[in-house]
């Protein structure tokens, strides 16, 4: 039976990144992911790399925005291949956003701009340096990137041993240490590790006993003659009404436009139908010259897997929670996944769990009789449209 240092369980962005760090490090690792790499909540993500700015709209700097802060700086060192994971080779969809005011509240959020409190994160653009569809608006610059997650994933996984398998159990054997149950393709298999980090999203339910919640979305996606954009519809809200991103479908090159913020929040209860009646309207409202009888129309039902929150709300950093020789994360946001990695590589030494290989070993590990996992596909690769 192959034996580990570390088993991870779930390859979406925080699994990828925790593997790569545990593997510098001298662990010997696995990754184990039941379907494809990113094929929870990662791939379904609009993979921004929030500033927190978003997040500071009520006029004030919440827990979420100032602990989120520091996080585009970081990213920027990985992209820079500065430090491991070298992110260097990935594709960013665009390097700022825009953000702009839905009417009604412009005054008060020029304002609130201008203050001391935002001016190093947003700046006022106008004229021919906005896309056409935003000349006739209010509209302010954000330095946040829009990344490529799958481009991203396919980095971190290129050089870890990331396997198919689905965790079925996980139970201590007589020596402390974990024997975990896989499944992978009708086949059965077990391997231990000294220690397990949970990283399966929606599926720590399951295995663990810390407690969870579910903040259910309903994305909406739109294809066709789309020029592509960035960015935030805002009110005098903590939510921006609409968040769009753009990407490039697979099989006919068209644009997609990506829609969550409250849209994505208030479709939860919705029928596709009425959802895209809904953005309809939405989209109609804010950028009343594009044809949108033209478009086809796709939506997506997702859940956010957090760390359950005393109110419900929304966390304003990951969390780890250990129990012995088990640590449980929920990074909240694809942009936390380096601090998580720090935070689990801290808590295996603090655990006095040491690397049973030099640095650079890891390319000779012993391999598992398991598939490879692949990247997955983005929703609009996958996508019903209507
Ligand atoms: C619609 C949406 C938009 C978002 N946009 C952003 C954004 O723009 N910026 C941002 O920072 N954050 C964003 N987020 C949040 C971000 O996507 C998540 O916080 C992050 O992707 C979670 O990563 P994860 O690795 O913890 O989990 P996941 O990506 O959910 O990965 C968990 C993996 O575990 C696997 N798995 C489950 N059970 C098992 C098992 N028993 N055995 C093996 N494998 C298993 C799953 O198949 C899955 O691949 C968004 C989230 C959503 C839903």
């Amino acid at each position: 039976m192959s034996q580990y240092d570390v088993a991870i369980v779930g390859g979406g962005i925080v699994g990828l990144w925790t593997c790569v760090v545990l593997q510098d490090a001298g662990y010997k690792t696995i990754l184990l992911e039941r379907s494809a790499l990113g094929a929870g909540q990662t791939l379904a993500s609009q993979g921004i790399i929030h500033g927190g700015t978003k997040y500071a709209l009520t006029g004030k700097l919440t827990g979420s925005s100032e602990a989120v802060r520091a996080m585009p700086g970081r990213w920027k060192q990985h992209m820079a291949g500065e430090m491991s994971p070298d992110l260097s080779g990935i594709a960013i969809n665009t390097p700022y956003q825009w953000m702009w005011d839905a009417g009604g509240v412009s005054s008060k959020l020029s304002s609130f701009f201008a203050s001391k409190l935002m001016s190093s994160r947003v700046q006022r653009v106008a004229g021919e340096q906005l896309p056409d569809a935003l000349r006739d608006k209010r509209v302010y610059q954000l330095q946040e990137p829009v990344l490529d997650v799958q481009s991203v994933l396919k980095v971190l996984s290129a050089n870890i041993q990331a396997c198919q398998a689905e965790v079925v159990s996980v139970e201590a054997d007589a020596t402390g240490r974990s024997r975990l149950s896989l499944n992978s393709a009708g086949k059965t298999a077990e391997i231990t590790a000294a220690m397990v980090v949970h990283a399966a999203g929606e599926g720590n339910e399951v295995l663990q006993r810390v407690p969870m919640q579910r903040r259910p979305l309903h994305m909406v996606m739109v294809k066709g003659e789309l020029s592509p954009l960035w960015g935030h519809v805002i009110e005098a809200n903590a939510n921006p009404r609409l968040t769009i991103t753009s990407h490039t479908a697979i099989n006919d090159g068209q644009t997609v436009w990506y829609v969550g913020g409250q849209l994505a929040e208030t479709g939860a209860s919705l029928e596709v139908a009425e959802l895209i009646a809904l953005a309809k309207q939405e989209l109609h409202g804010v950028f009343p010259d594009i044809d949108w009888q033209q478009m086809v129309w796709a939506t997506l039902k997702i859940n956010r897997a957090e760390g359950a929150q005393a109110d419900g709300g929304r966390p304003d950093s990951p969390v780890v929670e250990q129990q012995g020789m088990q640590i449980t994360v929920w990074p909240t946001k694809l942009v936390f996944a380096p601090m998580v990695a720090d935070e689990i590589l801290h808590r295996l030494e603090a655990s006095q769990l040491l690397p049973s290989l030099s640095t650079g070993e890891a390319e000779s590990l012993d391999h598992p009789d398991l598939p490879v996992a692949e990247v997955g596909q983005y929703p609009w690769d996958n996508a019903n449209w209507v």
